[in-house]
């Protein structure tokens, strides 16, 4: 599968699908949100330069991210792909991306877009709650946990991510439609943008995201 974007809007299912191709390939799956929050936990400096750029639903300094990204993709597990969910957010940030890329003498091979219209969104987004630990991701009408409050995996708290709430909700959807969706033209240009329909279960998304990949290795 190689090197592969998770793209799209808050909301429209990166982390979910990233955990199903995460197994599938055996690839890991990189969420600089989730990496951003579990600093923000842990109350380091990377975090506190964070939080105020998170609770109001703003990009974190291009800076911050793409330095988080450079030491992940360097570890081990990513030698033979890896998958990014939530990053890059902007033009800057996918330029980065290339460059630090470059240097490895690798390159990304697929760019997944997953694409759900935004009343969808907000609906998604506003009823969603999510697992203090292992970050599993749940929905109050839609996908509740079995036990109310408990993750299913794991057992712990799940919880409302302050930035699920509506109005920041309203400013993260604002922020995607300026910084990151210009990306898929970035993408598409370079041949390598292949859009999803967010709308459905979430095996039969997984089923078309991995059809699109085999569909453009067998291009290539
Ligand atoms: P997410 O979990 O991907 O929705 O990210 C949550 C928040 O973390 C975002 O609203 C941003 O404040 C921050 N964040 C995550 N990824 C990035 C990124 N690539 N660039 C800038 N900020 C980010």
């Amino acid at each position: 599968m190689g090197d592969m974007i998770l793209l799209g809007a808050p909301g429209a299912g990166k982390g979910t699908q990233g955990v199903n191709l995460a197994k599938l390939y055996g690839t890991p799956q990189i969420s600089t949100g989730d990496i951003l929050r579990e600093n923000v936990r842990n109350k380091t400096p990377l975090g506190a330069k964070a939080k105020g750029f998170m609770d109001r639903g703003a990009l974190v300094t291009d800076e911050i991210v793409v330095d988080m990204v450079i030491d992940r993709i360097a570890k081990p597990d990513c030698q033979s792909g890896f998958m990014l969910d939530g990053f890059p957010r902007n033009l800057a940030q996918a330029a980065a991306l290339e460059e630090m890329l470059t240097k490895m003498n690798r390159s990304i091979d697929h760019v997944i877009g997953i694409e759900v219209a935004n009343k969808e969104l907000i609906r998604r987004l506003t009823g969603r709650r999510v697992c203090r630990k292992c970050s599993a991701s749940y929905h109050t009408i839609f996908n509740p946990p079995q036990n109310i409050g408990r993750c299913d995996k794991c057992g712990e708290e799940i919880y409302q991510r302050d930035d699920d709430k509506e109005e920041t909700i309203a400013e993260r959807l604002k922020v995607y439609e300026s910084e990151t969706h210009p990306l898929i033209s970035y993408y598409t240009e370079k041949g390598l943008y292949r859009a999803i329909d967010g709308i459905g279960g979430v095996d039969s998304i997984t089923d078309a995201i991995t059809g699109a990949i085999d569909k453009a290795s067998d291009n290539s």
